[in-house]
C-alpha cells in the first residue's frame, strides 16, 4: 500500500515597514519553509497568519494595527511580530484573541509561535531538516534553504509534483541571512535544498551586487566561496556544510576551497544506489559521473573530506546481485556516513507503478546487511582516528559531570555520529574545540579537550 504524505501547513504573511523588516520576513519565511511549510497568498489557504509590523512612526503603527485587524477578520489565526511587538499591551488591547506577539528579530520565538499554532507536518519523505531531538535549531547552527523544487523526476520521489521545477533564491539574499546568522552566533551553516548543485539554473547563473561593489555569481561553487568568507564576531570562521550535492562535474571545484580550509571538507551526496540498472529505473541524476575514480581524486586532494550519503534497498526491480554490487561499491567507496531506507511506495510516486517489487522480508534483510556493512567501514574508520587531534563544535555541556557532546567537521547534526568528551566543563554550546581522540566505536568518537 502506498504510504501517503500528510500536506504541509500553510502560512500566510503580511509584511509591513522598512527593507530591514522585509529581511526578516524572508529569514523567517526560510526557516518557516525549511521546517516544511507552504506558504498561502490568500487569508483564506492559511492555517495561521504572520503579520510583521513596523512601529516607527505612529502612522506606521496605525497601519500595522489595521493589518492585524483584518489578518484577524479574514483568518483569525493571527501570530504578530516586528517592531510593533514591543507594544504587545496596545496590540492586545485591540485584539485580544491574537494568537502570539514577539518583537523584531525574534527569530525563534517566531518560529516556535507558528509551530504551536499549526504544528509542520513532518514527513521523512518530503522534508530535507532532520526532525530535531529538540524543538528548535540551537543558535549555533542554523539551515539556510538556497533553493525550492527540483527539476528531476527520480521515479521514487513526489517532491516535484509537491513543490514545482527548482527556484533558486537570490545569491544576495542567501547571503545576507548566512551574514545575519552569523552575527547573532551561528557557527555552524548548514547548506540545504532539494538540489544543491543545480543551484542557480533557473537565474542563468546571473550575478548579483553585493556591498562594497563585489559581485556574487548564482552558482553553488561561487555561493560556498562567499558563505567561507564569513567570519563571526569575534572573528571565527563559521563551519559551511553542503547537504543533498550531485556529482555534477563542477561539484569537483568546491574540493580545493575546502582543501585550503575555506569550506568544511564535507558533501552530503545521496547516491542512492550504485547499480547502474537501479540508477536507471530510479531516473537518477548525474549518475554517469564515474564516482569511485572522483572520490579517490578528492581524497587526493582534500584527504580529510568526509563523504556522507543515503541509499535506498529493495527498489522495485532490484535483484540480489544489484545488492551485492551495491555493498562492493560500499566496500570501495569507503564513505564516512552512510544512511539507508527501505523502499516505500509514496503515493503519486511513478515507481510504484514498476514490476518487479522486491518482497518485505527481502528489503529488512538487505536492510540490515547494509546497516551492518557500513558500520563495520565506519567502525574502521573512526579507529583510524584515535590518537589524532580533531576540531569539534560543542553542541551540550552536562553541568553535573562536566562532560560534554559535540561533533566533529565530519559530522552534520542529528544525521552524523556525535564526538563525547570528557573533563569539558570549561567548554559552551557553539564553542569550537581542538580534542584528542582516545576511543572511538561504531559511530562516535570519545575524548578530551587539548591542554583540558
Ligand atoms: S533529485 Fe530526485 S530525489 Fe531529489 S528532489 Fe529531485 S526528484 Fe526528488
Amino acid at each position: 500500500m502506498a504510504t501517503k504524505i500528510p500536506s504541509p501547513p500553510r502560512v500566510g504573511m503580511v509584511s509591513l515597514g522598512c527593507p530591514k523588516a522585509l529581511v526578516d520576513s524572508e529569514r523567517i519565511l526560510t526557516k518557516l519553509r525549511a521546517d516544511g511549510y507552504d506558504m498561502s497568498p490568500d487569508y483564506a489557504g492559511a492555517d495561521v497568519v504572520l503579520v510583521n509590523t513596523c512601529g516607527f512612526l505612529d502612522s506606521a503603527k496605525e497601519e500595522s494595527l489595521e493589518a492585524i485587524g483584518e489578518a484577524m477578520a479574514e483568518n483569525g489565526r493571527v501570530v504578530v511580530t516586528g517592531c510593533m511587538g514591543d507594544e504587545a499591551e496596545l496590540i492586545r488591547a485591540r485584539f485580544p484573541d491574537v494568537l502570539a506577539i514577539t518583537g523584531a528579530q525574534q527569530y525563534e520565538q517566531v518560529v516556535e509561535a507558528v509551530h504551536d499554532a499549526a504544528p509542520p507536518s513532518l514527513s521523512p519523505y518530503v522534508d530535507l531538516v532532520p526532525q530535531p531531538d529538540v524543538k528548535l535549531t540551537p543558535r549555533h547552527y542554523s539551515y539556510v534553504k538556497i533553493s525550492e523544487g527540483c527539476n528531476h523526476r527520480c521515479a521514487f520521489c513526489i517532491i516535484p509534483s509537491l513543490r514545482g521545477d527548482l527556484v533558486s533564491r537570490r545569491p544576495d539574499a542567501i547571503l545576507r541571512e548566512a551574514e545575519k546568522l552569523v552575527a547573532a552566533g551561528t557557527k555552524e551553516l548548514l547548506i540545504i535544498s532539494q538540489d544543491t548543485s543545480a543551484y542557480g539554473l533557473d537565474l542563468k547563473h546571473a550575478t548579483y551586487p553585493l556591498k562594497g561593489g563585489d559581485v556574487v555569481r548564482a552558482h553553488m561553487v561561487d555561493l560556498a566561496e562567499k558563505l567561507g568568507q564569513l567570519r563571526t564576531p569575534d572573528g571565527e570562521q563559521p563551519w559551511v556544510r553542503l547537504h543533498y550535492v550531485y556529482p555534477y562535474p563542477y561539484v569537483d571545484k568546491v574540493i580545493p576551497l575546502m582543501a585550503e580550509g575555506k569550506l568544511t571538507p564535507y558533501l552530503d551526496i545521496p547516491f542512492q544506489h550504485a547499480s547502474p540498472k537501479v540508477l536507471k529505473l530510479m531516473k537518477r541524476p548525474a549518475n554517469e559521473a564515474k564516482v569511485l575514480e572522483r572520490l579517490k581524486t578528492w581524497r587526493a586532494i582534500c584527504p580529510d573530506i568526509a563523504v556522507r550519503s543515503s541509499f535506498v534497498v529493495g527498489f522495485p526491480g532490484e535483484t540480489e546481485k544489484d545488492f551485492q554490487y551495491l555493498l562492493d561499491w560500499l566496500t570501495e567507496a569507503q564513505l564516512d556516513r552512510v544512511g539507508a531506507f527501505r523502499f516505500e511506495p509514496v503515493e503519486g510516486a511513478a515507481a510504484n507503478a514498476l514490476p518487479d517489487a522486491v518482497p518485505e522480508e527481502v528489503k529488512e534483510e538487505r536492510y540490515q546487511r547494509i546497516m551492518a556493512h557500513c558500520a563495520a567501514i565506519s567502525a574502521a574508520k573512526l579507529e583510524a582516528k584515535v590518537g589524532k587531534e580533531i576540531d569539534v563544535i560543542i553542541d551540550l555541556v552536562d553541568e553535573e559531570t562536566g562532560g560534554a557532546t559535540g561533533r566533529s567537521k565530519a559530522d552534520a547534526p542529528e544525521i552524523d555520529g556525535e564526538v563525547h568528551l570528557r573533563d569539558a566543563r570549561h567548554l559552551k554550546a557553539g564553542d569550537f574545540a581542538r580534542v584528542i581522540v582516545e576511543d572511538a566505536d561504531e559511530h562516535d568518537l570519545f575524548g578530551v579537550p587539548v591542554g583540558g
